[in-house]
């Protein structure tokens, strides 16, 4: 364990520390987080609580097979994929292989409008429709969103595309993105910004899964000296003087200069023991988490090999080959994620919503069931846990990185910070604590230069 005796100006004593550091969760934000400020000399302890690291972007793989939990593309021109360029993790990708990609709608199928072409003949659309679609897309790249954070997913919609099939389309588009199905309550202006960062560079199907990404940020993170602990699960998180003091549930106590938590809403609140009426208790109270069920299945044939994505245009559903692009699996089988998108609302029945995503297997794959190599359900997993709501200002209505009650205490995740969607908001949020507590550590030695300056004079 490093132990570093730091003269504190402020006390005038020697305090031990066990880390410059401490990271409290071994997820994309915590590595992230525990990489950057490693890089810059300091030192850093993660600690999760799991048995193993990569939170939710964690891979199962068994004899060769890797399957992420549930469907996961890593956005080319998102911060996750910049930070992890900038910090040399080395991965490798592809983008989706659509082959026939359809719009499911009852039991019809519409070939997805990739193209001018597809859009031209597409018997989804009326006339007026396509041609609202064709500007629509040549204008959002370009489109300043700003005005509609406090605007509704559906307003907007219902103002470009009215009421017809355009908009049941948009809203697939807008799910696809944010993993939200809520268009009325969604902020227009955060789901347009990620449709904007996905059209603009599309996304990669990673190889060997996303815990490819964390096993890389933790060898990057160990190189400059980083500790990692499993099976550590902390309690609580407090100031102790001008130092953070954590301890950990078995009684363990480790001390730091500064803590970046990348816990939920709700865990932060409770480590921090903040009180209800506090305004991170209070915004932590109001949130609305972004749910999932996923079934994710690997098989050794695909009855309809070129049918690879899908989505519904009157059911929340998801459904692609992720095989298609990304190696995961050995040489003929084929790793296939399908999901429904929760609305927080809907009345929760994980046997309903099995049936539901096996069906559209049986539509997309006739026969699967006696293909079956591997399948796992999830039912309710926690993609986001704040859905960026036009009434909270969109993603920046989110806190900050700073916890205001806890000097020295940060905060990154899903949930933080005003940039970025999904995994991109928890890597942009790491490296936004990151760079405080860097900011901090600077100043402190700043101002302890000056004071040996005034005792000096
Ligand atoms: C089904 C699904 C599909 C997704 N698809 C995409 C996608 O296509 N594109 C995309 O960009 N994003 C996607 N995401 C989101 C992405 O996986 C997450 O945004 C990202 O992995 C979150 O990382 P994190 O570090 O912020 O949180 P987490 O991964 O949740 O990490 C937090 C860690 O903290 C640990 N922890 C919690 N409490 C404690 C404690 N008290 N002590 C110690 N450790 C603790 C947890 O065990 C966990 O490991 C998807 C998510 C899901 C669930």
């Amino acid at each position: 364990m490093f132990v570093d005796h730091t003269f504190e100006p402020s006390t005038m004593s020697f305090t031990q520390r066990d880390a410059d550091v401490i990271v409290v969760g071994g997820g994309l934000a915590g590595l992230i987080a525990a990489a950057k400020v490693a890089q810059a000399e300091h030192s850093v302890i993660v600690l999760e609580q799991a048995r193993h690291f990569g939170g939710r972007a964690a891979t199962q793989v068994k004899s060769g097979l890797h399957l992420n939990l549930g469907p996961h593309a890593l956005y080319c021109q998102g911060h996750a994929f910049r930070l992890l360029k900038e910090l040399h993790v080395p991965f490798s990708g592809r983008f989706p292989n659509p082959g026939r990609s359809v719009l499911l709608q009852g039991k019809n199928e519409f070939a997805f409008p990739f193209s001018a072409w597809s859009l031209l003949t597409s018997g989804l659309f009326s006339l007026r429709e396509k041609w609202i679609l064709a500007r629509l897309l040549q204008e959002l790249p370009r489109m300043d969103v700003t005005s509609l954070t406090h605007v509704s997913l559906q307003t907007w919609i219902e103002q470009r595309a009215g009421r017809g099939n355009l908009n049941a389309f948009l809203r697939t588009l807008a799910r696809l993105n944010t993993y939200a199905d809520a268009a009325e309550t969604l902020s227009a202006a955060a789901a347009l910004t990620q449709l904007q960062v996905g059209l603009s560079g599309n996304v990669w199907y990673v190889d060997g899964g996303w815990q490819t990404l964390i096993d890389g940020l933790r060898s990057r993170a160990s190189e400059d000296g980083t500790e990692f602990r499993t099976g550590s699960s902390v309690k609580r998180v407090e100031r102790v003087g001008n130092g953070i003091k954590i301890t950990l549930a078995n009684g363990e106590e480790l001390h730091s200069r500064a803590a970046i938590l990348t816990v939920s809403p709700g865990a932060a609140c409770q480590l921090l023991n903040l009180s209800e009426e506090s305004p991170l208790a209070r915004w932590s109270n109001t949130v609305v988490p972004v749910h999932a069920a996923c079934l994710d299945v690997c098989l050794d044939r695909l009855s309809r090999p070129e049918h690879r994505f899908a989505l519904g245009l009157d059911r929340s559903v998801y459904y692609s080959v992720h095989s298609a692009a990304a190696k995961l699996a050995p040489e003929g089988i084929a790793v296939v994620h399908i999901m429904k998108y929760l609305r927080e609302d809907a009345e929760k029945s994980y046997s309903n919503t099995e049936a539901e995503l096996e069906g559209v297997l049986d539509q997309m794959q006739p026969g699967w069931r006696a293909q079956v190599v591997e399948r796992r359900f999830l039912p309710g997993m926690t993609v986001s846990h704040c859905l960026p709501a036009a009434a909270q200002g969109g993603t920046v209505g989110r806190p900050g990185v700073q916890v205001q009650e806890q000097p020295g205490v940060f905060l990154a995740g899903d949930w933080v910070g005003s940039r970025g969607t999904l995994a991109d908001a928890s890597a942009a949020s790491a490296e936004d604590a990151a760079n405080c507590v860097l900011n901090s550590f600077k100043n402190e030695s700043q101002s302890a230069t000056g004071s040996f300056t005034h005792v000096g004079n």
